[in-house]
């Protein structure tokens, strides 16, 4: 079968609002590129990424548990959710003075991008929020694009966190539709899918992807992919995890996933979000080197790193900032600078120059 992308169907300047970034596909097209030979995949994604980003760049992220566990939600594969005994100890919101020293060695070490996340259901409007916001303007004053990941917001938060400078809200979809009632139950679809709404009211970019391995058939991973490239915009970034099996939680004993299902996710996703920086996130630590360079040729140009070797906790494993310095430089890729297409909307706040009302 052929590609729906095969033989420059997608063709044009290399802008996100380009009519190049499709919004409208179909589910059969999807079917149909996902379906595509690995090696031809790869192929097409790797043509598409050369026209819309630079090869030779990778952004380094750095995942900040800002509060960690005792999270009331179910989400069937977290080590943070109250229900399930695991290793990972809750603790109470950071200081920020700890959260900025950790952001200044991040960028010392190349990072660009700095993501906070919080073990809540929800922002609730409380000096805890007040705190976050402080946070997000103190560590956007040094000179990294600052993520946050805090669960559900409404509109008004939303504009709180733009007006504190936020770069990016990370609200991921983590399956389809369909399989999504067998992961979470505390929580819907389309509650996932209003944050996200709420988040584009505003100036702030929207990360959104999912997980891998959570025992979800093709058929729910090109519905979940249909779901991302049909929101218009499409996020502007995309991260594609791989469940990291965590002792104690439902999924404890799910079946892997082989690297070439990765690759062939992080290939679909860039054919069909082309514009979007495609984030190779947990899970990678189980990755060879010449597993990653294949993730990268695929059109995955975003890892996470740390000094701690874990992501959020220490149940999702990562790779440290010496070993990924050495990864990139094996590969001859480089670091990308923080804000180098500033993906806001136009008028939107620029670092450290906020945006009133
Ligand atoms: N509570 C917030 C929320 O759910 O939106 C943010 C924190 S949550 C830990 C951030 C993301 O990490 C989740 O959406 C999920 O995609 C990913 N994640 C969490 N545990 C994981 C695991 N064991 N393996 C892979 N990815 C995981
Ligand atoms: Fe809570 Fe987020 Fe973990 Fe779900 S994924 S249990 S919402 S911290």
């Amino acid at each position: 079968m052929r590609s729906a992308v095969a033989d420059g169907q997608i063709s044009g300047p290399v802008t996100s609002d380009s009519p190049a970034v499709r919004h409208d596909w179909t589910l059969a097209e999807i079917r149909s590129l996902f379906q595509t030979p690995l090696m031809e995949l790869v192929f097409q994604a790797a043509a598409i990424h050369r026209r819309f980003h630079d090869p030779a760049e990778v952004q380094v992220c750095k995942l900040i548990s800002i509060k960690t566990g005792a999270c009331p939600e179910d989400c069937s594969y977290c080590s943070q959710s109250s229900r399930y005994k695991t290793e990972v100890k809750p603790t109470g919101l950071m200081e920020k003075e700890e959260v900025l020293s950790i952001a200044r060695r991040a960028k010392e070490a190349g990072v660009s991008r700095v993501c906070m996340g919080a073990a809540w259901r929800e922002v609730r409007d409380n000096k805890q929020f007040d705190r976050v916001l402080e946070m997000v303007r103190e560590v956007t004053a040094i000179g990294v694009e600052v993520c946050c990941t805090l669960g559900m917001i409404t509109e008004d938060q939303a504009r709180k966190l733009e007006e504190a400078g936020l770069y990016a809200y990370n609200h991921n979809l983590d399956t389809s539709r369909e399989h999504y009632g067998n992961i979470i139950t505390t929580r819907t679809y389309d509650d996932r899918l209003n944050t996200i709404a709420n988040v584009r009211k505003t100036s702030v970019t929207v990360c959104s992807g999912g997980i891998m391995g959570l025992g979800e058939t093709e058929a729910d991973r090109i519905s979940m992919l249909h779901t991302l490239a049909t929101l218009d915009p499409h996020p502007e970034s995309v991260p594609v995890n791989v469940l990291s099996k965590v002792p104690g939680t439902p999924m404890a004993d799910a079946a892997d996933v082989p690297v070439w299902e990765t690759v062939r996710m992080i290939a679909a996703a860039r054919l069909l979000m082309p514009a979007s920086v495609v984030r190779l996130s947990a899970g990678r630590a189980k990755l060879s080197l010449s597993d990653q360079a294949l993730c990268f040729m695929a059109g995955a140009n975003s890892i996470f790193s740390s000094e701690t070797g874990q992501m959020l906790t220490k149940a999702v494993p990562s790779p440290d900032y010496d070993a990924d310095r050495e990864l990139l430089t094996i590969l001859g890729l480089k670091p990308r600078a923080a804000f180098k297409d500033d993906e806001r909307n136009p008028g939107s706040a620029r670092p450290a120059t906020h945006h009133h009302e």
